[in-house]
């Protein structure tokens, strides 16, 4: 049993890079998928230009970190932190836009990685933002600590948990698998007299191994997207959703590019056909029980 642990962890380390999938006329594979996702150093830690998604969502973000600001009658939810050491950039797109990041009154994030939510002790300090976790991440966030700072947990959210701040209410949703508690955010949002369904989806890009609970979540967590109303589909790295594309279509008196019910669940199907060929590979690999 150990040896086998072993072998799996070695593994791990020295992914190969395979299987590939082609979904939707596109071929990824493991590092292609990271490559996107996060793209190079500085990407990670330069903003992207701070822009209106739809109604009261606004991105302010990197070119490969999401973060995103809800604004409110009774103050802001930002979903995100990223790197600590973006904090201060999102600080400045917030303001770019026209808005006081001591407004921040909520932090959401939507898995306990790094990328995502390494930054919000400092949010946490600079704003006094109450910091809100599904349970099953809290383990992972609370050994996130950059610079030793203990990472702050206000309110431990469940799986279908609701987050009010004003007319706002953001609905988490369980869609484990990348991490334990990683949690995709529903909410409506008005514009020009329309409701539209924005969802905000964490990463559902599987691991180099896939052990039997994670298999399971996973599992679980592609039939959970599936049943998500949506209209517009935001992702927690850009690339998940075609932000740049999409952002360079933007224009006055044109239809809004990121209203995109067709695009929903494009990342979920080649996520999920990624999942699927990692484990069909998996199990040849396994030694006959
Ligand atoms: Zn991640």
């Amino acid at each position: 049993m150990l040896v086998l642990l072993l072998g799996i962890a070695a593994m791990a380390q020295n992914a190969p890079d395979h299987p590939s999938v082609t979904v939707d006329g596109k071929t990824f594979t493991p590092r292609s998928i990271l490559a996107r996702n996060m793209g190079t150093p500085e990407d990670q830690t330069t903003a992207f230009a701070p822009h209106k998604i739809v109604g009261n969502v606004y991105y302010v973000g990197t070119k490969t970190l999401s973060a995103f600001l809800v604004v409110t009658g009774q103050g802001n939810v930002l979903i995100n932190s990223t790197y600590e050491r973006n904090v201060r950039t999102i600080q400045k797109s917030i303001e770019q836009l026209g808005f006081k990041f001591s407004d921040t009154r909520i932090l959401l994030g939507n898995h306990a990685h790094g990328d995502h939510m390494e930054g919000d002790a400092l949010v946490k300090e600079l704003t006094g933002a109450q910091v809100v976790s599904m349970a099953e991440d809290v383990p992972a966030l609370k050994a996130m600590k950059p610079g030793g700072k203990e990472h702050p947990v206000d309110r431990i959210i469940h799986d279908g948990d609701e987050v009010t701040l004003g007319d706002v209410t953001l609905t988490a949703h369980l869609t484990a698998g990348h991490t334990s508690g990683a949690t995709t955010w529903t909410m409506p949002v008005s514009e020009a007299g329309k409701t539209y369904r924005v969802v905000f989806y964490s990463s559902l890009r599987s691991p180099a191994v896939l052990t039997p609970p994670v298999i399971e979540q996973f599992k679980r967590s592609f039939a959970v997207v599936r049943t998500l109303p949506c209209d517009l589909p935001l992702g927690d790295h850009p690339a998940e959703y075609g932000m740049t594309e999409k952002y360079a279509k933007l224009k006055p008196g044109v239809s809004n590019p990121f209203i995109d019910p067709s695009g929903c669940y494009l990342e979920a199907d080649m996520e999920e056909a990624m999942f699927k060929a990692i484990l069909a590979e998996q199990r040849k690999a396994e030694p006959s029980q």
